[in-house]
């Protein structure tokens, strides 16, 4: 993992679940880490272990849903680390339901979340790295993003924008400025995501699967995979599914 050394690298939603793990591991190895989410207690404490372990890693509260926020953790990260070499697009939300129960608060907040918070995410780091001329952006979409389940319709379309994002992404900058651009795919992982589901028939599914899930760090281990590749190489997808389902 040596190209991970030193590189900066920005995370959404890193106060619990895939994005802890992967701030965690990714430190471990070198990289100066600038997690972001909502909760401060929660981010300042993996910050903590994260400085504990001999990593470096400072916290922003910022919500994914705010363009203007996500310039301000870009404009943060230059200013304690100078530049940034990844970002990782990694908040998002699953408040599944069928279409019937119209909870159309629940569908608008998705969209939010995990579809304009990559976006502004992208529009804060995009021109830094064009500036840079490198860098890497990070986006997380789901294997409900290639595949849509009774209950999942809306979650599913915002994991399937992600990867048109991802795609049009690379597309564009990969050859053009050379910035890569990898989506991460991954399957149940245990972690806070079933916690948001509010439909009671979506909440008793959950249960009966929520065990099968795989560990985040699988998830952060092919995150770590992408970062540490060197520079000729782009990863541009990666999809991490539990064995057992
Ligand atoms: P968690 O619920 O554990 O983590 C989600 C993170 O997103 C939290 O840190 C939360 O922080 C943050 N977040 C939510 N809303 C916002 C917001 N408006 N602004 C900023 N941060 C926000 O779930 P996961 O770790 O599982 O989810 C990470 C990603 O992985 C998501 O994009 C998810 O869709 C994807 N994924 C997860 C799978 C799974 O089975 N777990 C499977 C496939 C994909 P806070 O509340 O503090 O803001």
């Amino acid at each position: 993992m040596e190209n991970i050394k030193n590189k900066v690298v920005v995370i959404t939603g890193a106060s619990s679940g895939i994005g802890e793990a992967t701030a965690k591991l990714i430190a471990q190895n070198g990289a100066k880490v600038v997690l972001a989410a909502r909760r401060e207690d929660r981010l300042q404490a993996i910050v903590d272990d994260i400085i504990r372990d001999g990593g470096e890693a400072v916290s922003v509260k910022a919500d994914v849903v705010s363009a203007e926020d996500m310039l301000k953790l870009a404009q943060t990260a230059l200013q304690k680390y100078g530049r940034i070499d990844v970002w990782v697009n990694n908040a998002g939300i699953m408040p599944n339901s069928r279409l019937n129960e119209l909870r159309v608060d629940e569908w608008d907040r998705m969209i939010d979340v995990n579809v304009k918070g990559v976006l502004y995410g992208i529009a804060a780091a995009l021109p830094i790295m064009c500036e840079q001329q490198s860098g890497h952006v990070i986006n997380l979409s789901s294997t409900a993003g290639y595949e849509v389940a009774p209950t999942s319709a809306v979650y599913s379309a915002t994991k399937f924008a992600v990867r048109a994002i991802t795609e049009g992404l690379r597309l564009e900058e990969s050859a053009a400025s050379g910035i890569r651009s990898t989506l991460i795919a991954p399957g149940l992982t245990r972690t806070e995501l079933l916690d948001g589901i509010t439909s009671p028939e979506v909440q008793m599914m959950a249960k009966h699967i929520s065990d099968k899930g795989i560990s985040p760090y699988s998830i952060a281990r092919a995150i770590a995979f992408a970062i540490n590749e060197p520079d000729d190489t782009l990863i541009s997808e990666i999809m991490v599914r539990p064995t057992a389902l």
